[in-house]
């Protein structure tokens, strides 16, 4: 038999949840879930895009559900299908593969749930409503940059040596980082200014699946031991610093990093701590920092807008056709950093301490 005490505490408890959506602020502006889907936690900068917009939305009274799928596409899917069954209202998604989810997002559509595209496109889909990333084109044009005044290609110098790296190529990113770079570096491979020794271009010939440190630094082991017996590399193309660091273990595996055998030009990608020590250590040369508090801030107000009928944000309806639609996008600015800048870019903008970087 209940006791009178419990009695009442039941009562009061069932008072408490009757008021509380009156008094609870918390509860006032709660705007639905909104489910993340990231890629991976094995690369920092996903780390860092999903807690930056876990927090972006819970400012603005939002609930979440961040789910990282360890570079696994039917892990990804399983994830996404939960939270539609939470009844998400908006789905954010930086997809493993972008060619997959057409099943999912029709689902996903059915049930009115709305699809923002995180940083990379997701293709073959009519519903995805917006896209929110950075100039993936310029990105590549900065790395290609970099190594052309890094050599003195523009004041004539060569002929130099140059292998290419490209990033996954389920990953609609890779081509445009790809083109991108080729657009600054293609000039100078036609006149014989730069040499690709290995003959290897082309993203069907250099892309790294999955964007695996592992398999680029196993690609590179081989281009050394079949093409550089007898001569030096003296850059390297790499699109992601997750990429680099393989490269370079590899270079420094026969011998590069030396004085009488100098580091050649290797560039990189979202200005990861192992990356930037590793450019303070003279070892890789350049990266491009995209600033994730800016694209989680954008997919926000994309967000929002969509949820309150209003516009959302967007600087391009041309570039990023996935197969079925041109999807409206943002595009933020990518930046390039060395270690004459990074201190200005990383460290007085708050994205970093000093202490984490050196
Ligand atoms: C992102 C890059 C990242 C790469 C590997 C791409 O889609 O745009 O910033 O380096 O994935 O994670």
């Amino acid at each position: 038999m209940k006791s009178f005490a419990s009695t009442l505490a039941g009562l009061a408890v069932g008072l408490f949840t009757l008021a509380a959506p009156l008094v609870s602020p918390a509860l006032a502006q709660d705007k639905g879930l909104v489910g993340i889907a990231m890629p991976t936690k094995s690369s920092a900068r996903w780390i860092d895009d999903g807690n930056n917009i876990a927090k972006y939305f819970q400012e603005k009274g939002y609930k979440t559900d961040l789910q990282y799928a360890e570079d696994d596409i039917p892990n990804q899917l399983a994830q996404i299908e939960n939270m539609i069954t939470k009844r998400a209202k908006v789905l954010v998604i930086a997809s493993i593969d972008g060619t997959t989810l057409t099943d999912i997002l029709q689902k996903a559509a059915e049930s009115g749930v709305k699809v923002v595209a995180y940083d990379r496109l997701i293709r073959n889909s009519e519903n995805v409503d917006y896209y929110a990333t950075f100039d993936n084109f310029q990105v590549g044009v900065l790395q290609g940059s970099y190594i052309e005044q890094a050599l003195g290609l523009k004041e004539g110098k060569g002929p130099f040596n140059i292998e290419l790296f490209g990033g996954s190529p389920d990953d609609n990113n890779a081509y445009f980082f790809y083109d991108g770079a080729m657009s600054v570096l293609k000039p100078y491979i036609d006149s014989g200014k730069l040499k690709v020794a290995s003959g290897q271009m082309g993203m069907d010939k250099v892309s790294t699946l999955r964007w695996d440190g592992a398999v680029a630094q196993a690609r590179m082991d081989n281009l050394l031991s079949a093409y550089y017996g007898n001569k030096r590399v003296d850059a390297v193309l790499s699109p992601y610093d997750g990429l680099s660091i393989g490269i370079i273990s590899s270079l420094k595996g026969v011998g590069y990093g030396t004085p009488s055998q100098p580091m050649p030009v290797v560039t990189g990608q979202d200005a990861e701590i192992p990356s930037m020590k590793s450019i303070l250590a003279g070892e890789q040369r350049s990266t491009v920092f995209k600033d994730t508090r800016e694209l989680a801030k954008v997919t926000v107000s994309m967000v929002e807008a969509l949820m309150s009928g209003g516009t959302p944000p967007v600087n391009d309806t041309k570039t990023y056709n996935n197969g079925k639609k041109v999807v409206p996008s943002y595009l933020l600015k990518p930046v390039s950093v060395d270690a004459s800048n990074w201190k200005q870019v990383l460290v007085d903008s708050g994205y970093y301490k000093e202490s984490q970087i050196r």
